[in-house]
């Protein structure tokens, strides 16, 4: 296992060009509802702030209250974030560690892949620091980088997958 996972974070260092990282993120494996419960637990916390701002926000703005309309639709980010699917891993980004569904065989290397790609943003939180997953464009860009070094090693592994196609589809909007 340690073998294996010394050769994916190999890989996310060769394809994405990015410095290696000190301390390796632990990675755990886990049912996909307790996976949700994990990556959504951020999420969960800002829901009373947001909530409070969005109060806050109205009485300040009683002619206009449309422009706190944002603040709503963050506090049910926690509702929507528990709604996912079709999530196979998540770097966590405040815990510095990987998780995936128990479901993947890591010996195969379409399934692995996404642990690659977990372990690119890992290498970004790193390098650019937290505060690129802390605007949209950031996430994005995030993302459009962990999908090409993903994709970059499904075809050095001869894997015809093709990943990163829901990006496509999300704006800024959608994201949290
Ligand atoms: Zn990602």
């Amino acid at each position: 296992m340690d073998e294996l996972l010394a050769s994916l974070v190999a890989a996310a260092i060769q394809f994405s060009g990015l410095p290696p990282i000190e301390t390796l993120p632990p990675v755990q494996a886990m049912p996909y509802q307790a996976m949700l419960v994990e990556i959504c637990a951020d999420e969960r916390a800002a829901v009373p702030m947001l909530l409070a701002q969005y109060r806050q926000c109205s009485e300040q703005h009683r002619m206009m209250t449309t422009v706190c309309d944002e603040l709503k639709v963050e506090a049910d980010s926690h509702a929507q974030c528990m709604q996912q699917r079709g999530l196979v891993a998540a770097y966590l980004i405040e815990q510095r560690r990987i998780v995936y569904r128990n479901d993947l065989n890591l010996d195969n290397d379409a399934d692995n892949s996404f642990l690659v790609h977990e372990y690119v943003h890992a290498l970004q939180n790193q390098y650019f620091g937290e505060q690129m997953f802390e605007t949209c464009q950031g996430v994005m860009a995030a993302e459009e980088q962990a999908y090409a070094v993903q994709q970059k090693y499904l075809r050095s592994r001869s894997q015809l997958l093709r990943v990163g196609d829901r990006l496509r589809l999300v704006s800024c909007r959608d994201i949290h």
